[in-house]
């Protein structure tokens, strides 16, 4: 299947999913948007009110400064693709639960299987921590590290530089050196051909249902 097809099937299983209480409270699930065919996935937490009312990824204000930051990497919407580790709004927009995490993880793995793409930068703590075991941000944010042949940017939320000033000029840094780590990148996946190929495997009922997390990771 192709990346096209196997993102349109997530956004499907997505809009009816039951797998944790999140879909409570859905109005619309926000499976992700963006290119199939990028290099470069932009991982946030999860959908706020905007999002979970226009199912789209990052339409509100942090949606905004992203745009920002994404047009000075020199990069746009239509070409990466943006998604977030669950993909229904969490109530009031408080953080997401280990069990939410689990529950939609193999939707954001599925999605990373189809795309393969050489980078992903993470957005804030929740997805930095579906990649990076005891990461602390606040020394890690901006630098790059490997997991499963990809690399791995753990960046700030944008959301935190409108709460917190201060965030605003080391985001900016950070999303500045984006272009160069892309580079490298793709020139050591080059370098290791086989390790860069992943074979999407089939979406099934049954697995989506499995709620076993070491099996979950599996498909
Ligand atoms: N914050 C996120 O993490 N994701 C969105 O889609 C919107 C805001």
């Amino acid at each position: 299947m192709d990346p096209e097809t196997i993102l349109k099937e997530v956004a499907e299983k997505t809009a009816i999913c039951t797998r944790c209480p999140l879909h409570h409270s859905r109005k619309n699930a926000v499976p992700g948007a963006g290119n199939p065919n990028s290099s470069i996935m932009f991982i946030g937490e999860g959908p706020g009110f905007h999002e979970n009312e226009q199912g789209q990824p990052f339409v509100g204000a942090a949606g905004k400064f992203l745009d920002e930051l994404l047009a000075d990497a020199d990069l746009s919407r239509e070409e990466v693709f943006i998604t977030n580790v669950v993909k229904c709004r969490p109530p009031s927009n408080r953080d997401p639960q280990v069990e939410e995490l689990e529950a939609c993880r193999p939707y954001l793995e599925r999605q990373i299987a189809a795309i393969n793409p050489d980078v992903i930068v993470t957005l804030g703590r929740f997805s930095m921590g579906s990649f990076i075991n005891n990461g602390k941000i606040s020394s890690i944010h901006g630098k790059a590290f490997w997991s499963n042949n990809r690399m791995i940017v753990p960046m700030y939320h944008p959301a935190a530089a409108l709460h917190q000033p201060s965030l605003r000029e080391v985001i900016k840094q950070d999303f500045l050196k984006l272009p160069e780590l892309y580079r490298k990148a793709q020139g050591q996946r080059r370098n290791n051909p086989d390790l860069s190929i992943t074979e999407p495997e089939e979406l099934s009922e049954a697995s989506v249902e499995e709620h076993d997390p070491e099996q979950l990771s599996l498909f």
